[in-house]
């Protein structure tokens, strides 16, 4: 057995029953990194002589007897957005290359108090802002199903390392699709939780009133045992939910009995994949064969959500790229005097994905624009967030496609801004109403993974992880978690 292909909890309880120690765990997964990152370059940084001495600590807690958390002792890896304290935090950007925080994110503070086992940083989108993680300044990362395929993006890197078996589990961040998209092209499980139930404290900002972070896994149970680690209140960032946290592992029953699950329409959008839309039709039949009552339904404003997702997302992104300027930390490249400063450092630190958000965020929002662009997005945000409320009233889940294909050719898309952003039409929605979104593997279409997406109230991670969970349990195929 290749301990490196477990999930977290079938580690765990081996580790708890002492059958394999956090020692073995961890060096093999670094084995398997040595072996499969030439090809899929999921990392930024790794960190093998850390990673090993956390576990070795860990070793040494079980030893002496104590009690430890499910999570302790699983090798695990994180977006590089995430500030981590000593370490590089490069947002895959020029600009912060050699940046190290000097502390961690809330949730890598909470990791580490359960015990995990730190890898290292993956690669991602420059900032986050991408699908496909080709905008990384360094290099793209490949999908383990397919190297010549993209993983998807913005938290590739993440996805790549989990499915590749380089990681067990993995966080991620969402602002639009960012942890769902890479887990559907990659044959994961991806949940972007309720706006403000997991604290974003040290995740380098974006779309602040998008961002979220979350788990990507090789199953539904990883995903509850990760979230109940990450999730709560936290002082330090005044938009988490003081909300109490469940143990999401006991919403964990295979069963959908009475479960009212709606499928709007609008999801299948023209230009869909067929075979796409087939298997996520097909995923919804087989909820219904569980016993959900499945009903079609509509969300009429659905079809404005991209158009407003790209409004409002650059908008928050240019205001928050603005502390970019060579003086405060990151990169600087010096001038003649300060404005020459910050223009040299802004040309040479950002690349052009992200000059091109900066350019329309700064558009949108400047005198005489902003009523007709920002202020509009608002007001369709709220339509949207409407139609939503409206459908919780009768249906506890929304069934939908992730995306409109399975994992694209790397490069095919690079050149072409709107074909990129066309990929985010199926997961800008729940950002732009705070909702949660779990993505579960469905389906194989020509050897790709299609996962299908599962949409709550805010607030209902159990129930939409009970629903996955009976969904995954009924399914007849798993992850492949190496892709070789
Ligand atoms: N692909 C979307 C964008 O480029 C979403 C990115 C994200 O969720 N971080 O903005």
């Amino acid at each position: 057995m290749n301990l490196a292909e477990l999930t977290a909890h079938e580690a765990s309880e081996l580790l708890a029953r002492r059958e394999i120690s956090a020692l073995e765990l961890t060096n093999a997964v670094l084995d398997q990194i040595d072996r499969r990152e030439s090809t899929i370059r999921a990392y930024i940084t790794v960190l093998p002589e850390q990673a090993r001495e956390q576990a070795r600590e860990i070793d040494r807690r079980r030893a002496a007897g104590e009690s430890l958390h499910p999570l302790a002792g699983i090798p695990t890896a994180l977006k590089d957005n995430l500030s981590t304290q000593g370490i590089c935090t490069t947002c895959a950007s020029r600009m912060l290359e050699n940046y190290i925080p000097q502390y961690n994110a809330t949730v890598v503070e909470r990791l580490r108090a359960a015990g995990t086992v730190i890898l290292g940083k993956t690669n991602l989108d420059e900032f986050a802002m991408g699908s496909s993680t080709e905008f990384s300044a360094f290099y793209p990362t490949a999908n383990p199903w397919d190297p010549s395929l993209v993983p998807g993006g913005s938290s590739g890197g993440s996805a790549a390392a989990v499915a590749a078996g380089e990681a067990i589990v993995a966080l991620g961040s969402d602002t639009g699709g960012s942890i769902r998209l890479p887990a559907s092209f990659c044959g994961l499980v991806g949940l972007k939780p309720t706006y403000g139930r997991v604290s974003r404290y040290g995740l380098v900002a974006f779309g602040s009133s998008l961002d979220q972070i979350g788990p990507l896994t090789r199953d539904v149970t990883d995903a509850a045992l990760v979230l109940s680690a990450i999730a709560g209140h936290d002082l330090n960032d005044s938009t988490s939910l003081a909300w109490p946290v469940p143990d999401y592992r006991r919403a964990l029953i295979p069963d959908v009995k009475g479960l009212r699950i709606g499928v709007p329409q609008e999801y299948f959008v023209e230009g869909m994949d067929p075979d796409v839309a087939r298997a996520i039709r097909q995923g919804v039949d087989q909820l219904a064969a569980l016993g959900a009552a499945v009903e079609e339904t509509s969300l009429p404003n659905t079809k404005y959500a991209l158009a407003a997702y790209y409004i409002v997302a650059p908008a928050e992104a240019s205001a928050n790229l603005a502390r970019y300027d060579g003086v405060k930390y990151g990169l600087r490249v010096d001038g003649h005097d300060v404005m020459d400063m910050m223009d040299k450092t802004r040309e040479a630190g950002f690349g052009p994905e992200v000059k091109r958000r900066i350019m329309i965020g700064t558009y949108t929002l400047s005198a005489g624009y902003y009523d007709a662009y920002y202020l509009r997005a608002q007001k369709v945000r709220t339509l949207i967030k409407q139609d939503f409320d409206q459908a919780f009233k009768n249906f506890d889940v929304l069934a939908v496609p992730t995306a409109p294909t399975v994992a694209f050719p790397l490069g095919s898309r690079i050149e072409d801004p709107v074909a990129m952003y066309l990929t985010d039409v199926c997961t800008v929605t729940v950002n732009a109403a705070g909702l949660p979104g779990l993505v579960v593997p469905c389906a194989l279409i020509r050897g790709l993974p299609v996962g299908l997406q599962l949409l709550g109230a805010p607030g209902s991670e159990e129930i939409l992880l009970r629903t996955g969970f009976a969904f995954e349990q009924s399914q007849d195929w798993r992850t492949r978690r190496f892709g070789e």
